[in-house]
């Protein structure tokens, strides 16, 4: 199996490493990514400049470009070969709900929705994530490792991603794995205002909200409970629900 490892986290985070340690054993590892931190990127592909790729000592791939541009790169003429799947992550920090139109780490799954394997995305979620030698990301990496092993089992329709989060427990405090919906956000924090050190107003983006909708069967409420959330996520993003008032309002208009 040929495995293809991005992330939106940089080239460097140590979720990628663990990911790396985790499925090497089970294939031909490749890893592009970007050459540094791209959370929040989404599907965004750098269209106004060229990009570089750097072959880092490790074999790496780091690419002066967003996790899309690196799976993008990575499948359309990069590589010598095409990989059968594509594993983004692991990110340090859930993407659960809303998070997922955001999810640099999501998109680099995405683009990889072309290939026969479904794209994994996958988080480790908790508070604590960011903080030097978090053991969690190697936790969740056995995970993905059990995954990609029961794999060839799974028949998913076309273009479909699987949305993996991860709790940031210790391994035994996991109770198992579930299968998920995206539950929804409420809206984020405020806008931090700050001055910079010239006296000029700026301003940081607040915090995600918390879950509005993070009842039965969501992504949110699997982490509350210690599994390991599956969502399984498509690009058709039809509001299949709306489409009886919207027939009947643009009707109104004839
Ligand atoms: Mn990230």
């Amino acid at each position: 199996m040929r495995i293809l490892i991005s992330n939106d986290d940089g080239v460097l985070a140590p979720g990628l490493r663990a990911l790396v340690e985790a499925l090497a054993p089970l294939g031909e590892v490749t890893v592009v990514a970007p050459e540094r931190e791209c959370s929040g990127y989404s599907s965004a592909l750098t269209l106004q400049q060229p990009l570089r790729v750097l072959k880092l000592d490790n074999g790496f791939y780091s690419v002066s470009g967003t996790p899309a541009d690196c799976v993008h790169l990575a499948l359309n003429g990069f590589l010598d070969f095409e990989p059968d799947v594509v594993v983004s992550g692991i990110n340090a920090g859930a993407n659960l709900g809303d998070d997922v139109i955001y999810s640099g780490t999501v998109a680099a799954a995405m683009e990889g929705r072309f290939l026969g394997k479904p794209a994994l995305a996958v988080s480790l979620c908790g508070p604590h994530v960011r903080e030097h030698g978090a053991p969690g990301f190697a936790v969740a990496a056995q995970w993905v490792a059990k995954l990609l092993m029961q794999g060839t089992q799974l028949v998913l329709p076309a273009r479909t991603v699987l949305n993996i989060n991860v709790p940031d427990v210790p391994e035994a405090q996991i109770r198992g794995i579930r299968m998920t919906r995206c539950g929804h956000r409420a809206r984020a924090m405020d806008l931090r205002q700050m001055q910079d050190p010239r006296g000029r107003t700026v301003y940081w983006i607040g915090m995600a909200g918390e879950p509005a909708d993070g009842g039965e069967g969501t992504d949110f409420q699997a982490i509350a409970e210690n599994f390991v959330s599956v969502t399984p996520l498509t690009t058709d993003m039809t509001a299949y629900a709306a489409s009886t008032a919207v027939v009947t309002w643009l009707e109104g208009m004839a």
